[in-house]
């Protein structure tokens, strides 16, 4: 619409020539609510997209902003005094945290974004192993700050950067569709650390994510986490999940760590932390490896109040409301519906996810990652809000809101299946 158009036309002239949406999905934001949002001429889309997994509880949830208002009001910033809230929040996540981290966990806020909490992990392995090398995985994306850049893998977003951290490696993630076994990937991250002849020093941690997301929502084969916790085990490795993407319900679990039984020694966070996208990132981990001491591990924005509240009210949200059970019930619903719709169009490769972190994999005659980009723009045109991910583009993801509704998810479905099967024609 004109409105939009106005604006994006705006941006264009002043914004950076980074920015990524426009081109794509070409709106600008009125208002949202919930697992809608209304653009700047008033129509109103589904949001299959949710700030990418940053709205887990729904834009403008009026029970977190209730919330954020009241502490709004009272003071908005403190760095490290102790309130109730910081308080509050840590004891929260401890409470959701998997296996023996919940009841030994020490949590500190980085600054509001994921990629704060990834560098506070690196540098907390370091630490505590006094080695500096890191493992991460082919197709990971870990964030845009240095070192979380190193851990990322794909070129696209690392070329030119280079020398980024050194010692730092990349092992296969284990997947069918990824064409690599658990045997195979578990065999070569032992190599990177027995190997004397490897060219590169002994990682001081495997860093993770237990449910790949820019990579194409790619869930690993039974058996690689619990494998990767020994191999840490063994080498006095830290062995640490990135749940930025994945954490705080996502997946129809508090952590993707629970639907693999292994408890990692931390846990980065951000995203949906803060509620209704307020910011803020943040880091579990065992208490054993809590050595920093004060001023250890520092920064002004460490945690900001009106974020932990949302935080907090969030985590309340998706406990009253059933929101675990719900994303799992709904994910599986949408998956048995893509799974139908594959019996039918070849292009459809894979369906894949947990509670409502979905993808759907295609690979197409021409190329996989236009035939995505078509489907997203016809299911813009027709109201839904759906994002990539994957290797060139090739996986439609999709992450609503866990507060959609049954009408709502019924709709959306009805509008992306039938774009899948208009853009393969
Ligand atoms: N880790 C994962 C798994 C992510 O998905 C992202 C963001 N997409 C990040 C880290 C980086 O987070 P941020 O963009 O907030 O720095």
């Amino acid at each position: 619409g004109p409105n939009s158009e106005r604006l994006i036309e705006r941006q264009k002239q002043i914004d950076s020539s980074a920015v990524a949406y426009p081109n794509r999905v070409p709106i600008a934001l009125k208002d949202a609510k919930g697992a809608t949002v209304r653009d700047a001429d008033g129509n109103v889309f589904l949001d299959f997209f949710a700030g990418i997994g940053v709205l887990n509880v729904g834009h403008a949830n009026p029970y977190v902003l209730e919330g954020v208002h009241e502490q709004l009001d009272r003071y908005t910033h403190t760095v490290d005094f102790p309130t109730e809230a910081r308080l509050d929040l840590i004891d929260k996540l401890d409470s959701i945290a998997p296996g023996n981290l919940s009841g030994n966990s020490r949590v500190i806020f980085g600054g509001p974004s994921g990629s704060d909490a990834i560098e506070g992990s690196i540098k907390l392995a370091k630490h505590n192993t006094g080695r500096h090398g890191m493992l991460g995985f082919e197709g990971a994306y870990h964030g845009t700050t240095s070192g979380a850049l190193t851990l990322t893998a794909a070129k696209k977003y690392k070329a030119g950067y280079a020398p980024l951290l050194p010692d730092t490696v990349h092992a296969p993630y284990p997947a069918p569709s990824n064409d690599v076994g658990v045997e195979e990937a578990l065999d070569a991250v032992a190599r990177k650390f027995e190997d004397p002849y490897g060219g590169h020093e002994t990682p001081a941690g495997i860093w993770v994510e237990p449910i790949q997301g820019e990579g194409g929502v790619v869930v690993p084969q039974n058996g690689f986490l619990k494998g990767l916790r020994d191999v840490a085990d063994d080498n006095d490795a830290m062995l640490i999940f990135d749940e930025v993407q994945t954490g705080i319900g996502r997946t129809g679990k508090w952590f993707a760590a629970d639907h693999f039984g292994v408890t990692p020694d931390a846990i980065t966070m951000a995203k949906s932390l803060g509620g209704s996208g307020l910011p803020i990132g943040a880091m579990m981990y065992h208490e054993k490896f809590d050595t920093w001491g004060p001023g250890g591990h520092v920064g002004t924005f460490r945690g900001n109040v009106p974020a932990m509240v949302g935080g907090i009210r969030a985590i309340e949200y998706i406990e009253e409301n059933g929101l675990l059970e719900r994303a799992q019930t709904l994910g599986e619903q949408i998956r048995d519906r893509f799974d139908e719709l594959a019996e039918d169009v070849t292009e459809i490769t894979d369906v894949r996810g947990r509670g409502l972190f979905v993808g759907v994999e295609f690979r197409a005659r021409g190329d996989s990652g236009e035939l995505v980009e078509e489907i997203q723009r016809r299911c813009y045109e027709n109201g839904v809000l759906v994002w990539s991910a994957g290797r060139g583009g090739n996986v439609l993801r999709m992450i609503p809101p866990l507060v959609i509704t049954d009408r709502q998810t019924e709709v959306a479905m009805n509008v992306i299946c039938e774009a899948i099967r208009s853009a393969v024609d």
